[in-house]
């Protein structure tokens, strides 16, 4: 037996019944699957040509062969010159992708650089030549071809080689077999160099094919891996849900210990002074309670992609003017001096979301508060104008406690709080930044900390916004003007399903010495209404059984009572007031009602002189209940 084609036809053979199994097989999508299948199809390109060559060789004698076959076996050997070099190139590809993140995430990279190396090769191969000499029994070729051929696949092999050794600890131990493919290539190569005339190639590639197949290539055994990567994923998210609980449990419990602990010291305290000293830390208690509600319904808005931008046109230095007056006393006893400047560059008017810009403003000067004993904190605003468009960089540098530099991409992950020990007595969530960072992002800014430990922090957000010159007409202030007008005795109805929420609302009321009605759902409220009763206002809870409150308003509207209504809810997401506004309300409070809110709200609306109008007694008696949603129609 000669060995011209029999080897190569038992290599195509083994190919076949591998590609057959690895295609039939269903797979798990992975970047480097796809290089292992380019490998396959090209190693069964490459027996193939390879088979029907060497046994067009076996048939006929050498120079017969040589003579007739010569300018297809020149194109076949280029082609298969071309397969050969796909094929380390694919393993050199595959190699990448499994040792590097950024090469598995962005495959198009790969792919891209090995169609243009295809590409070139390809050209360089057609100007090469063939040919053709018998070697014992067996036709073998030489030439330029070759020589191209074996001097770029001795490149990648060493590229490859290269990359699995610096990747050695990294790699997972199954992906070793890479090694091992790396030498056999070698020790393969060298005994076709010694014995020419045995066509050992396919050999090589078979062996190749299969080795991968039967260690890391198993579309099984990957399907597999994949089933316990999620699984381990899934148990992960679970983990991070139950340490979220627990963090959040802890969170919530603390300041809920103030607040049922004081209460209770209340109930049995004597002193008023006393009573009303705690009274204080409840209100505190309840505040920082607040934000910690605030704060997961943040991030988890973020997370579910729900938070929405809401763009307005604004004065950035009033709005930031005001915001400093709110939380500069937070500094509370300790000496700390707050600056805050503004460049004289700053556009009048801007157009962006400046309700995300205080949140992260916020965010940031507190902690600023939070982590500073005593110095300074400066908050400074600059910017650079383009055009209509201007860049913000808004500044805040403290004298703080000051951030590790190993620790500084940490402070803004969720739940991640430095120190731990440190801040003890101080409150906090670890979710500050995490959503300051993010509502960055979806402005299309970003937030950047610099920090030395032990002396103070600097926290920078760039964002772009729209110069604008338009702006709404400035609303009159209110609260100036109507807080001396006398709103005593006006009537007031409170509508609420929940008692407790009733009583608060009442209790808030009641030191406006107002004359308060109450009542427990919507139907109590039209009732009323038909009765004759009427209001200067009503404060008109909305998520309550049967007829919500804004169900209620508008059946209110539908029978021509035009009362100013305030919507009170505990919805208290982003645009819920711009909601109600559009429903028509007069103003919107949100639950936890804060006093100042309320009192402002009463002023405006008690405190000017609304269009209410009331039916005439012939309306009124027209003035139908709609049916309780359980009550039975007859
Ligand atoms: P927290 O609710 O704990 O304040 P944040 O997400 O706002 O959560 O901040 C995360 C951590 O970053 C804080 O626990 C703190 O250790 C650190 N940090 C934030 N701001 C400062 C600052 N100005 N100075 C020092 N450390 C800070």
């Amino acid at each position: 037996m000669s060995l011209e084609f029999e080897l190569p036809m038992v290599c195509m053979l083994f190919m076949l019944m591998l590609l057959i199994v690895y295609f039939s097989k269903e797979k798990v999508k992975l970047v480097e699957n796809k290089f292992f299948e380019v490998i396959l199809i090209c190693s069964m390109g490459e027996t193939v040509i390879n088979t029907i060559t060497h046994f067009l060789a076996a048939i006929y004698d050498f120079e017969t062969f040589n003579s007739v076959f010569y300018p297809s076996i020149n194109f076949f050997n280029k082609i298969m010159s071309i397969l050969f070099a796909t094929i380390f190139g694919c393993l050199l590809c595959y190699t990448l992708s499994i040792s590097y993140k950024k090469f598995k995430e962005k495959n198009s990279l790969l792919k891209i650089s090995l169609g243009v190396f295809v590409v070139l090769y390809s050209i360089a191969a057609f100007f090469t030549d063939v040919t053709l000499k018998k070697v014992g029994y067996v036709t073998t070729s030489e030439g330029s071809t070759l020589f191209l051929s074996y001097g770029v696949v001795s490149v990648l092999i060493l590229a490859n080689f290269i990359i699995t050794l610096i990747n050695y600890k990294k790699l997972d131990r199954r992906y070793m077999v890479m090694l091992y493919i790396l030498i056999s290539i070698v020790f393969f190569a060298v005994i076709s160099i010694n014995f020419p005339g045995f066509i050992i190639t396919d050999l090589l590639l078979v062996s190749i094919c299969y080795i991968m197949f039967f260690t890391i290539e198993n579309p099984d055994v990957k399907m597999i891996e994949q089933v316990s990567l999620a699984r381990d994923n899934a148990e992960k998210a679970n983990r991070a849900k139950t340490d979220f609980l627990s963090n959040m449990s802890h969170e919530i419990r603390t300041p809920l210990n103030a607040i049922v602990g004081f209460s209770e010291c209340i109930l049995t305290e004597d002193s008023l002074q006393k009573a009303k000293e705690d009274a204080q830390d409840i209100v505190m208690a309840s505040q920082n309670l607040l934000e910690i509600v605030n704060g997961i319904l943040d991030i988890s808005k973020i997370e579910a992609d729900k938070m929405e931008i809401i763009d307005v046109t604004y004065n950035l230095k009033k709005e930031l003017t005001e915001l400093y007056k709110l939380i500069s006393p937070r500094i509370g006893e300790k000496p700390i001096e707050m600056k805050a400047t503004f460049a004289p560059d700053i556009p009048e008017y801007l157009y962006g979301d400046i309700g995300k810009i205080k949140q992260i403003v916020t965010n940031i000067l507190t902690n600023a508060i939070k982590y500073t004993e005593k110095g300074y904190i400066t908050a400074c605003v600059n910017c650079v104008n383009q055009g209509n468009e201007c860049t913000l960089i808004i500044s805040v540098e403290d004298t703080g406690r000051g951030i590790k530099p190993e620790k500084i991409d940490k402070i803004f992950d969720k739940f991640e709080r430095l120190e731990e020990d440190r801040n003890t007595t101080l409150e906090g969530t670890g979710l500050g930044l995490a959503i300051t960072k993010r509502l960055a992002q979806m402005l299309g800014g970003k937030v950047v900390c610099q920090s030395k430990y032990g002396e103070g922090s600097k926290f920078t957000i760039y964002l772009k916004q729209e110069i604008t010159n338009y702006h709404k007409p400035e609303v009159a202030n209110t609260e100036e003007e109507t807080t001396s007008v006398n709103i005593e005795g006006k009537k007031v109805l409170v509508v609420d399903d929940n008692r407790i929420n009733l009583k608060v609302a009442v209790r808030l009321l009641e030191g406006f010495k107002l004359n308060i009605e109450e009542s427990e759902s919507g139907y109590d409220c039209l009732q009323k209404i038909k009765e004759g009763h009427n209001y200067d206002l009503i404060l008109m809870d909305d998520m309550m059984p049967g007829i919500s409150g804004t169900e209620t308003f508008h059946e209110l509207q539908k029978r021509k009572v035009y009362i100013p209504v305030v919507a009170l809810t505990a919805n208290a997401i982003e645009g819920m007031r711009e909601k109600y506004l559009e429903e028509g309300f007069i103003d919107y409070l949100s639950k936890p009602i804060d006093k100042r809110e309320l009192e402002r709200i009463l002023y405006k609306v008690l405190g000017t002189k609304q269009e209410t109008k009331f039916p005439t007694l012939n309306d009124l008696y027209n003035i139908d209940i709609p049916l309780q949603k359980n009550d039975k129609k007859e």
